[in-house]
């Protein structure tokens, strides 16, 4: 390949043969037919090899297929390109008077590579972005596109799927009524003497809730609601309401951040933290987050306090988030509502990576499942042990990809070991 293709972060180099970026159906169709070996590149913020095909693979972007948005009004649901970024998606949805029910953290990321990976946001009553999908259109390996809907019964499969099932060339998302949100920020929750209860009743007082620390100090240091203006508001005494508009990473301006201090807005302008127009996050980073039962959420955040003189000095931030229990057979969330602990490192793997194995063995009693997307060093084996459906997963990319074209080494390790 003369181009030289970098995810977002920098950290991984694609080394494919070639990179393509087709136009039409048809010419994805022609091309995966006559390739062996296929990997499909989002909008590259994933900060592991995910999305790497090898040495002798093809990359393949849908960036330059027609950036496909219909909204059905009546049935309240759009059909979208995969290469289509969120924050796109959500311009057009708003302006059809209709929302999608939450957001991650930044809407720069493409639709179909965020729901490969289980992408989510926060709020216990919120499942990842993928629960939203009610059908897939894929490019199998043969070159054919099927669509698979949510009332199959391998659409437990279809969505949340490591590109390990074909070119996701088209979705169609579930949608609901417009709504207004209102961001209120908070400082100084302190993780002394909060129990299991507290901490759900933290996390349940807005629609949205996130807490931060970069682990300098037991506690955390910022806590964001997100409210929505048509739910009755909720006390939130555990905290200092914030003086000043904060950013998640200490000293980075707050510019670059969703309107905050209470001002109302439309559900895509504060659902995620970062405007789609700036740098999301600090721009120089890696990423690793850990998805336990949500059970264990205070007993997990003891055992980060615990080596938090391991991990502060790597740390740009830590989020913890919640996510609701869904049915996607490779969701981080299958089956149990979650708790997410999230890790926002410097942009330094060596310094880094010995910490994650730290902070792995931390949380290891914890039955964690890696985010798809970041970084981790989990053996392949104990996560395969996590995932109680992968039996039916393994069956489903056999029938779509009997030769294992879209496989590489990331997604052969999960699924066979
Ligand atoms: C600054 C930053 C903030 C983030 N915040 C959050 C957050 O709030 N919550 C969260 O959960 N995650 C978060 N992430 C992680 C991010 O959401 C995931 O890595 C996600 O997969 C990114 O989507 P992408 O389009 O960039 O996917 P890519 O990294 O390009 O690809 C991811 C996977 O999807 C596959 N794929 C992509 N497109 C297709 C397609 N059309 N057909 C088939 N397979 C496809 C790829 O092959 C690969 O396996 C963040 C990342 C960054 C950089």
């Amino acid at each position: 390949m003369t181009e030289t293709i970098t995810n977002w972060a920098g950290n991984i180099t694609f080394s494919a043969k070639e990179l393509h970026r087709p136009y039409s159906l048809d010419a994805i169709s022609a091309l995966v037919a006559g390739s062996e070996r296929v990997r499909v590149l989002g909008s590259g913020h994933s900060f592991n090899e995910i999305a790497e095909p090898g040495p002798e693979g093809v990359l393949l972007s849908i960036a330059g297929l027609p950036p496909a948005i219909d909204v059905d009004r009546a049935a309240r649901t759009v059909r979208v390109s995969g290469g289509v970024r969120y924050a796109e998606l959500a311009r057009a949805v708003y302006a059809h008077g209709l929302a999608l029910p939450n957001m991650a953290s930044l809407p720069h990321i493409s639709v179909a590579g965020s729901v490969a990976t289980g992408t989510h946001g926060s709020g216990v009553g919120n499942g990842s972005l993928a629960t939203s999908v009610r059908e897939v259109e894929l490019v199998t390996a043969d070159g054919s596109v099927v669509t698979v809907g949510r009332d199959e019964q391998r659409f437990g499969g279809a969505v949340t799927s490591l590109g390990a099932l074909g070119v996701v060339t088209a979705l169609t998302l579930d949608l609901e009524p417009s709504f207004e949100v209102e961001q209120h920020l908070f400082t100084e929750l302190p993780l002394d003497g909060l129990d299991l209860t507290e901490f759900e009743t933290v996390m349940a007082a807005a629609y949205s809730v996130s807490l931060f620390t970069d682990w300098r100090e037991p506690g955390f240091r910022q806590v964001w609601l997100k409210r929505r203006t048509d739910q009755p508001p909720a006390d939130f005494p555990w905290a200092l309401p914030a003086t000043e508009k904060l950013h998640p990473v200490p000293g980075m301006p707050a510019v670059n951040c969703t309107e905050q201090f209470g001002v109302p807005g439309p559900w895509h302008q504060r659902l995620p933290h970062f405007r789609a127009e700036f740098t999301p996050s600090s721009g120089a980073e890696l990423q690793s987050e850990y998805l336990l039962p949500r059970r264990y959420a205070v007993d997990a955040l003891r055992a980060v306090d615990g080596i938090r003189e391991t991990v502060a000095p790597v740390l740009q931030t830590c989020e913890v988030r919640t996510v609701a229990a869904d049915e996607q057979w490779l969701s981080p969330s299958y089956g149990r509502d979650t708790v997410a602990l999230h890790f926002t490192w410097i942009a330094d793997t060596a310094a880094v990576l010995p910490v994650v194995r730290r902070l792995e063995d931390a949380l290891d009693a914890f039955e964690p499942r890696p985010h798809w997307g970041k970084v981790f060093t989990v053996p392949a084996r104990a996560v395969r042990e996590r995932y109680p459906r992968l039996a039916d997963f393994r069956a489903l990319a056999r029938e779509l990809d009997p030769a294992g074209k879209f496989a590489n080494v990331f997604v052969r390790d999960v699924l066979d070991g």
